[in-house]
């Protein structure tokens, strides 16, 4: 697919979005859609702007970068951080982005929490968990949550709102909602512990997913396909 008609796809995208609010028997704008474009260009996005969309997710930051500053004009854009964040990389992440969906060391958060520059709100984040339980997959295990957690929620530069994960793929709906039902267990004993924090949000859902995660709570689905057309494989 080369050229998408994102009017199209983002109407789409929100009609799915909220009949599984409404399968799900939750209120129509309890989950917001996050567009997921990354690989896609500048202009794609300014696209998607156009027809409403605010919020828009990047996984690798030199590209992020490059298409930020193709569209400043843009200037009320949630720029979402969602990919694999190394330390050496967290400066420019503080400085350009408003959220990051993958925290999972306790050093990355440190760093970010003293590099957002003082006239930005602080950054907020979500913790990304382990839920499928592979050494393969990225996140904090269920068990090191709380103590990263708290340890995120000391940091002033940061708000901590919820948790973020990326289970392994499953055809089967039923399955599908399994992990993410631990997810929103998880951010339950997260908010139990702590009532007074702002622990709003749980970042999951994609393209294959959504209608299983919206069941069980999502707030920010990140879809990418779905919006913006299949991308090219990444090796
Ligand atoms: C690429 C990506 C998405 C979007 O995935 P789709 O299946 O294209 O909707 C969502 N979240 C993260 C973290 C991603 O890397």
């Amino acid at each position: 697919m080369t050229e998408v008609a994102i009017d199209e796809t983002l109407e789409a995208a929100r009609q799915r979005l909220a009949r599984a609010l409404d399968a799900a028997g939750r209120p129509p704008y309890a989950a917001e859609l996050l567009a997921v474009s990354k690989t896609k260009p500048a202009d794609l996005i300014r696209a998607a702007y156009a027809c409403g969309q605010r919020a828009f997710g990047e996984n690798y930051l030199q590209e992020a970068l490059d298409k930020q500053q193709a569209l400043t004009d843009l200037d009320d854009i949630a720029w979402h951080f969602i990919g694999p964040l190394q330390s050496n990389k967290t400066r420019q992440v503080a400085e350009h982005f408003a959220w990051v969906h993958s925290i999972e060391r306790e050093k990355v958060a440190r760093r970010l929490s003293e590099q957002r520059p003082a006239d930005l709100a602080p950054l907020n984040v979500c913790l990304q968990v382990n839920i499928s339980a592979e050494a393969s997959k990225a996140g904090v295990s269920l068990d090191a949550l709380p103590a990263l957690a708290e340890a995120v929620m000391a940091l002033p530069r940061l708000q901590l709102r919820g948790l973020m994960a990326i289970p392994a793929p499953s055809d089967d709906p039923q399955h599908q909602r399994e992990p993410f039902a631990r997810l929103r267990h998880a951010l339950e004993d997260l908010q139990a512990r702590y009532p007074e924090a702002p622990l709003d949000t749980l970042s999951m859902g994609m393209s294959d997913d959504l209608e299983a995660a919206v069941a069980e709570g999502a707030t920010l689905v990140r879809l990418g396909t779905a919006i913006f057309g299949q991308r090219p494989p990444r090796d």
